[in-house]
């Protein structure tokens, strides 16, 4: 049997659910998202999420069609119909299905937007051997828009980095503009040196991560130094350590660099201590 998903106010068995082919995410990528992960059946950063969702829709010029209170009860409704105990909740907001294709934006009040949430279970996902092992990534150049701190669904040229990464041998890419990391294709990403932490500062290049949030938080809690400003790809390569942070990734080490083994070529030992910690921290202020 396929999972229960959320479309428009119902929920529906997924083979069940329909979108039309005019609706604007389909057709313009003119829709948000956002990826809750679920550890032991319980949301990690819900309120996070929620606060960057109502932000990505007010900067596109779209309304926010639910509450938080409707955001949590569908999401906890559709982990305990679907049994989920480790993995996440997508949610995707569209502009909606007009009544036929036109670049100019819809009458909000003749076209509802398109609302719709399903689950991923991922059963012991913090185990995974990404961060047994870490993982190797490739740098290419940053070629997306320049509105990266908006979370849209254009994830074709991430896409197409995460291929490109697959075909030399890795696991995924870093995105470079001006001879300076921006971040990885789907997550943030971080160097160490020493005791100090540094990562991209936040601006309109970057996701504002949720879980770089929580994980900038934490790692001054543990008097680690933090450092936000922009590296190159050589001072990487240089650093002790080097990891990445998502939602679906928690905190994970990067173990290569195009090629080039950073530290030990092993997970380090600040980033694996970072990732127990956030990983304990979150599953305690879960809801
Ligand atoms: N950067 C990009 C480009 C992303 O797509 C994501 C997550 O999808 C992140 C960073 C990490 O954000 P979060 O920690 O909120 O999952």
């Amino acid at each position: 049997m396929g999972r229960i998903v959320y479309l428009n106010g119902e929920y529906l068995p997924e083979d069940q659910a329909k979108v039309s082919i005019f609706d604007r995410g389909f057709l313009m990528a003119d829709a948000v998202y956002e990826v809750t992960s679920v550890l032991g059946g319980k949301l990690i950063d819900f309120d996070g999420h929620v606060v960057r969702l109502a932000r990505s829709l007010n900067e596109l010029g779209m309304k926010n069609p639910l509450s938080r209170a409707d955001l949590l009860e569908i999401h906890r409704e559709l982990l305990r119909v679907n049994e989920v105990v480790d993995g996440g909740v997508y949610l995707q907001i569209s502009r909606g299905a007009p009544a036929d294709r036109d670049f100019v934006f819809p009458d909000p009040v003749e076209t509802p937007q398109t609302v719709v949430l399903f689950t991923q279970s991922k059963p012991g996902i913090t185990d995974s051997p990404s961060a047994r092992d870490g993982i190797k990534v490739i740098s290419i150049p940053d070629e997306r828009w320049a509105r990266r701190d908006i979370k849209t669904v254009q994830l074709l040229y991430p896409s197409m980095g995460k291929m490109m990464a697959k075909k030399a041998g890795c696991d995924d890419a870093w995105l470079v503009e001006n001879g300076l990391v921006t971040e990885g294709t789907s997550n943030n990403a971080y160097i160490i040196k020493g005791n100090r932490i540094i990562t991209r500062n936040l601006s309109n290049d970057i996701l504002h991560g949720i879980t770089r949030a929580a994980v900038l938080r934490f790692a001054r809690e543990a008097q680690m130094e933090v450092e936000e400003r922009p590296f190159t790809i050589e001072e990487a390569q240089s650093a002790d350590e080097a990891f990445i942070s998502s939602a679906t990734m928690f905190v994970t080490p990067v173990v290569e660099i195009d090629g080039v083994a950073i530290g030990s070529g092993k997970p380090g030992r600040n980033a694996s201590r970072l990732r127990d910690i956030y990983l304990e921290e979150s599953r305690k202020n879960a809801i």
